[in-house]
C-alpha cells in the first residue's frame, strides 16, 4: 500500500530508542550519563572506571535501530519519523491498522512522549480530514467519516474504560474470531480541541484514583484509539492505537513480599513477551501469534494478524549510570522486535 502523505520511508515495524537528558535526582545522586545515541547506533557503558587517571567504560552493549534519537531531540522529530507516517496511512482508510508504542522503564519519558505526541495527532488528523480527497470515499474525509476516541486501562488483569467512570470491560472474541471489548463508549471528536480534551479526561481518569498514582500507572498499560467509521452505516475503515506500556522493569519484581505484586508482575511480564512475538509476526518475522497470551495482545489482536498492520516502537530509555542494567534489557527488548 501506498503512503497517501508523508516523506519519511515506513516499514511495517519502526523501532527507534529515545533517551531523554539526566535529571536533577540523577544528578543529585552523582549518575553519570551512561548511554550514547548516535542514529542508528545506541550504546550502553555500563560501568565507568578510571584506570591509571584514565576513563574507561567497561561491558559496552551497541544496538542498531531504525532511529536512534537523542537527549536534545525533541519529540516533533520523533514523531514525525515515528508517528506520523502512520498517521497519515489511517486516514487514508482501507483497513490500515496502525499502533504506536512506548516501552520502557518506569521514569524514562513514555508518558512525556505519548502525551506529546497525541497532541500532535490531534492537529494532523483534522487537517488530514479536512482537505483529504485521495481514495475517494474509500480514504477518510470530514464528509465521509467520523472520528472517535476511546481510552482504557489493563490494571491487574483488569480492563477499565478511562472514558467512562472507570467502568470494568470485557473482552470478547466473535465467532469470526474478532476480538470486541464489550461496554467500551467511543466519543466522536470533530475538532483537535475536542480530541485534547478526552485525552486529558483519560490521562485525568489514569492517575487521580490511586494513592500511589505513579506507582499505579507505572503498572498500567494505557491504550488510546482513534477509530475511523464511515458516517454512513458506521462501518469501520481503520484505527490508529496509541500505546503507553507498563514500566519494562515491572515484569521482574516477582520476588516481592506481596502476594497481589508478585502477580502483577507475571501479568506484565506475560503480555510484554506475548507482545514482543505478536509484533515479529507482523512481517513474518514470527509464524506464531501468541495473542490469546495476554489481555493487551487479546485487545490488540488485529493490529498483528490484518494485513495492513504497521507498528511502531518507541523505546524510551533513562540516561543514568544507576539504571544502565535497564537499559539494556529496553533496547535487547526492542533489537528483538526488528
Ligand atoms: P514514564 O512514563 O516512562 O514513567 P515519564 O514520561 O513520566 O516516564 O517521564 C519521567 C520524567 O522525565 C517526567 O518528569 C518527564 O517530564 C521527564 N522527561 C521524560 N522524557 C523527557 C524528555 N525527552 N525531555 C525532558 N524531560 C523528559
Ligand atoms: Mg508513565
Amino acid at each position: 500500500l501506498a503512503q497517501p502523505h508523508g516523506d519519511v520511508d515506513f516499514e511495517k515495524i519502526c523501532v527507534c530508542v529515545r533517551k531523554r537528558p539526566l535529571n536533577e535526582k540523577e544528578r543529585a545522586k552523582r549518575d553519570h550519563d551512561s548511554v550514547t545515541c548516535l542514529h542508528p547506533m545506541a550504546t550502553v557503558h555500563s560501568a565507568k572506571l578510571r584506570v591509571d587517571g584514565i576513563s574507561k567504560y567497561l561491558d559496552h552493549n551497541s544496538f542498531r535501530f531504525d532511529h536512534a534519537f537523542d537527549e536534545e531531540t525533541s519529540t516533533e522529530e520523533v514523531y514525525r519519523y515515528m508517528a506520523k507516517p502512520l498517521v497519515d496511512w489511517v486516514c487514508g482508510g482501507r483497513g490500515a491498522r496502525a499502533t504506536v508504542f512506548a516501552y520502557g522503564q518506569t521514569g524514562s519519558g513514555k508518558t512525556y512522549t505519548m502525551g506529546r505526541i497525541q497532541q500532535m495527532v490531534a492537529d494532523d488528523i483534522f487537517e488530514t480530514l479536512s482537505n483529504n480527497t485521495l481514495f475517494g470515499d474509500e480514504g477518510c474525509s470530514l464528509e465521509n467519516s467520523t472520528c472517535s476516541v476511546a481510552i482504557f486501562e489493563i490494571y491487574g488483569g483488569r480492563i477499565q474504560d478511562l472514558l467512562n467512570k472507570r467502568n470494568r470491560l470485557k473482552v470478547l472474541e466473535d465467532a469470526k474470531g474478532e476480538v470486541v471489548i464489550s461496554g467500551l463508549e467511543e466519543f466522536e471528536a470533530t475538532n483537535p480541541a475536542e480530541f485534547l480534551a478526552m485525552i486529558e479526561k483519560g490521562h485525568t481518569n489514569r492517575t487521580t484514583h490511586a494513592t500511589e498514582a505513579n506507582d499505579v500507572s507505572s503498572r498500567s498499560h494505557a491504550i488510546c484509539q482513534i477509530l475511523f467509521r464511515d458516517r454512513t452505516n458506521g462501518r469501520l475503515k481503520s484505527k490508529l492505537s496509541l500505546v503507553d506500556l507498563a514500566g519494562s522493569e515491572r515484569g521482574t519484581d516477582t520476588k516481592s513480599h506481596n502476594r497481589q505484586r508478585r502477580t502483577e508482575s507475571s501479568e506484565i511480564n506475560t503480555s510484554l513477551l506475548a507482545l514482543k512475538e505478536c509484533i515479529r509476526a507482523i512481517d513474518g518475522k514470527s509464524q506464531h501469534v501468541p495473542y490469546r497470551q495476554s489481555k493487551l495482545t487479546q485487545i490488540l489482536k488485529d493490529s498483528f494478524v490484518s494485513r495492513h498492520a504497521r507498528t511502531a516502537m518507541i523505546a524510551t530509555v533513562s540516561p543514568g549510570s544507576s539504571s544502565a542494567d535497564h537499559t539494556v534489557n529496553t533496547l535487547r527488548y526492542a533489537d528483538r522486535i526488528k
